[in-house]
């Protein structure tokens, strides 16, 4: 099949080499030629209210996808008149809205930190009176990576946060104290069946993924069966075809959900040497129709994430156990330019080729830090 990805970041970019050797052929549209996914695959370039590059995306595809959730709704919903768009329209609007989506956690009964929306300043102090300090004040839509959010800790907080996020439809949330963050992975095919992988266990820093862990370690029957139970009835109520990451709060063994991303995700990225299908591979089979394969993991897996600077090459290379990926993307601080995923069956080598690549990592930012 001829599959189109909305979006030329490096999540295009990986879809488009999983898709390959299924025997498909990939189509980005993408902004510019320069896009990570551009490098790999067919492309037409265009803004999303381009309709002209649009219609000759549509007519070059057979089913398109998409690799970000804040792709415009009117540019799906123009192009699933032509062709089908897979995960489709409703995906899209509730992932794309913290309100939608926490509120259709809440209809799933999926526990969630207590929220409110704000829409003026009226609205943040009876949210604040309702939930308390602190909490966290986010934009309903456009955060990603931990930007367009604030922690509000005192009543003096207040003051001005709303307009240091632009003064646009907000939510607050309860502040979570959790002692780790999570996420599953799970995956829908065009026939309703749905697979998913084990949780992983992420840690984050500056707002941005660092490492993953999989599978998670610690992690009770009870708490795996929690998980699970919620991805799926999140791929059910969705209608959602392709994979769907939801990422979730571990607070004293309970499960709050954060938010979803209606797409691959960075938390997944270590399913590419770490499990019997890459979330890559089981996106596209969702689909383009195929069944879906074995999602059970390989091994023991880390996932460290390359951000802001490109470490020595050689010295990632000479492990025996780490998988390095570079996006094709110039550094700039903050930026993800690529990832390494270190795979063994025994946890003690993954252990310490991960402090390896942590040291040659440091060694590249301290080298940018100058
Ligand atoms: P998000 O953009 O919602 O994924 O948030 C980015 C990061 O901020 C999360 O990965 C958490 O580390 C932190 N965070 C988000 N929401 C909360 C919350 N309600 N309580 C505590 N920390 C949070």
């Amino acid at each position: 099949m001829r599959v189109g990805i909305l979006g030329g970041g490096q999540l295009g970019r990986m879809l488009a080499l999983a898709a390959a050797p299924l025997g498909h052929e990939c189509v980005i549209f993408a902004q510019s030629g320069d896009e990570p996914a551009c490098a790999v695959a067919r492309s037409v370039l265009g803004a999303f209210d381009d309709d002209d590059a649009l219609a000759r995306f549509a007519g070059s595809v057979d089913v398109v996808t998409y690799e970000f959730e804040n792709v415009p709704l009117a540019a799906v919903e123009g192009l699933a008149a032509h062709v089908p768009v897979r995960p489709g329209a409703r995906s899209l609007v509730v992932a794309s809205d913290r309100v939608h989506e926490k509120t259709t956690f809440r209809e799933l009964g999926i526990a969630t930190a207590p929220f409110r929306a704000v829409d003026d300043e009226a609205s943040l102090r009876e949210a604040v009176r309702a939930i308390g300090l602190p909490a966290v004040l986010k934009t309903r839509r456009l955060g990603y990576d931990g930007k367009g959010q604030r922690v509000l800790r005192t009543e003096a907080d207040l003051d001005g946060a709303l307009a240091s996020l632009g003064s646009v439809p907000s939510i607050l949330e309860g502040f979570v104290s959790f002692q780790r963050e999570l996420s599953i992975l799970g995956v829908r095919a065009l026939d309703g069946t749905i697979a998913t992988y084990p949780l992983v266990e992420n840690v984050h820093r500056d707002g941005i993924l660092f490492r993953t862990t999989a599978p998670a370690p610690h992690v009770s029957a009870p708490l795996a069966d929690e998980a699970r139970a919620a991805i799926a009835s999140l791929l059910t109520e969705l209608d959602h075809v392709g994979v769907l990451a939801l990422e979730l709060f571990d607070r004293d063994g309970a499960l709050l959900a954060n938010e979803i991303a209606p797409r691959v995700h960075n938390t997944g990225h270590f399913s590419i040497e770490g499990a019997h299908t890459s979330q890559f591979e089981a996106h596209i089979r969702a689909i383009t129709g195929d069944p879906l394969a074995s999602t059970a993991l390989r091994g023991h897996s880390v996932m460290i994430n390359l951000v802001g600077a490109i470490p020595a090459r050689a010295s990632l290379l000479a492990l025996p156990h780490a998988h390095t990926h570079l996006y094709g993307k110039a550094p700039r601080p903050g930026r993800k330019v690529g990832h390494v995923t270190i795979n063994a069956d025994d946890p003690e080598t993954v252990r310490t080729e991960t402090s390896d690549v942590i040291a040659i990592v440091a060694q590249a930012r301290d080298i940018l830090a100058g």
